[in-house]
């Protein structure tokens, strides 16, 4: 596991969470110190303040009690710290990164041999970086992406607007989300030709494999906005229902949740439904949604942007959603992130979300 992904992995995981599997009882983000002795009374008062928020401990007595979640393991359960790494890889195998499994069960293997653990973190053999030859830089990459978008027209008066109204989505959220859309294909496709050579449009996957911009029945282009407003990935939508599939994916890894300005660190809801027109569907409602584009595409490493928030999850009532529903629950959970099923508990009443249905359909968008 490189340093990076050990960050995420820690920072993906409840510190509360793991102490109480570790039988420590927490109140109120306290719990007594590990070393009873050392205290008036052991510690009858406890003294170890646990912070969620940034994931570490700190006893305001002992000062060799505190640290991190693997500290944490390592003192409770008196072990060294691969010990500790292996022992929370094992309760959170769903947040290890996928680099670092063969190492997770390698260490598993090993404990179950019952040889001593060896004292350094193994070394981890990280894939040659140059192995496959870049045709550009991540760098440049990100700026063809920018350029290409910058190329695009805003929806207003044009075939994507009369489909987003169709779907209840107006223009103040057009106008938010930077919505684009393709207009003039050829002119988009012969410049950037012309600019960046169809090689490189290809190997970015902007181009097909005949050599020409992916989006000739995919106009509507859904740009997700980073902190800055700037956008390095987008989805893009067919506007013809009949056109399968109907949204097309950026190449290359989804970097964080559609929407991800709601996921602000503050306390509060947010609503997860599938994809950028439930989404903005939900946005149009003055309701704070994240999309993601398919019930499989939940990332791990997205749980620390999820901080601090309560999820009502919204995918589709069909079993691909539902299925998704039950693994994104089960890893919020071990998260320590609250989430609650829309709609749960309220199966007969009037009104709840039909079989087979979706956000849009509900709100009544129009297909
Ligand atoms: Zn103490």
């Amino acid at each position: 596991m490189t340093s990076e992904e050990l960050k995420q992995f820690k920072s993906a995981i409840s510190i509360t969470a793991v102490a109480e599997s570790l039988g420590v009882d927490v109140a109120h983000g306290k719990c007594r110190c590990f070393y009873p002795q050392r205290h008036v009374h052991g510690d009858r008062t406890p003294s170890v303040s646990i912070s969620e928020e940034r994931g570490t401990f700190r006893c305001w007595v002992c000062d060799d009690v505190r640290g991190d979640v693997i500290s944490l393991v390592q003192i409770v359960k008196d072990c060294g710290f691969v010990e500790a790494l292996g022992w929370l890889m094992e309760q959170f195998p769903f947040l290890v990164p996928p680099s670092a499994r063969k190492e997770m069960n390698q260490y598993v293997a090993r404990s179950h041999e019952d040889r001593p653990a060896p004292a350094r973190m193994p070394e981890v053999v990280a894939p040659p970086e140059s192995e496959t030859q870049e045709l550009v830089s991540e760098d440049e990459r990100k700026k063809i992406i920018l350029s290409f978008l910058k190329r695009l027209s805003p929806v207003d008066n044009t075939p994507a607007a009369a489909y987003l109204m169709r779907r209840r989505i107006y223009k103040p959220v057009w106008d938010k989300m930077l919505l684009r859309t393709i207009t003039n294909y050829e002119a988009v496709n012969n410049s950037l030709k012309a600019d960046f050579g169809e090689e490189v449009l290809k190997y970015v996957g902007l181009f097909n494999d005949k050599g020409h911009l992916r989006y000739y029945k995919h106009p509507l282009i859904f740009p997700y906005l980073d902190t800055q407003r700037r956008a390095f990935y987008f989805q893009s939508r067919a506007i013809d229902d009949t056109v399968i599939p109907k949204e097309l994916n950026l190449r290359g890894t989804v970097p964080f949740p559609y929407n991800m300005a709601a996921l602000d660190q503050k306390p509060g809801w947010v609503y997860l439904c599938e994809g950028a027109v439930d989404t903005l569907t939900f946005l149009n409602q003055k309701i704070e949604a994240v999309g993601i584009p398919g019930v499989r595409n939940f990332k791990t490493e997205w749980l620390p942007l999820f901080k601090n928030k309560s999820v009502v999850l919204c995918l589709d009532k069909d079993d691909a959603g539902r299925k998704g529903t039950e693994y994104i629950q089960k890893v919020l959970d071990t998260a320590g992130i609250r989430s609650v099923i829309l709609g749960e508990g309220l199966e007969n009443i009037k009104g709840v979300m039909k079989e087979g249905q979706d956000i849009n359909d509900w709100f009544g968008g129009k297909k």
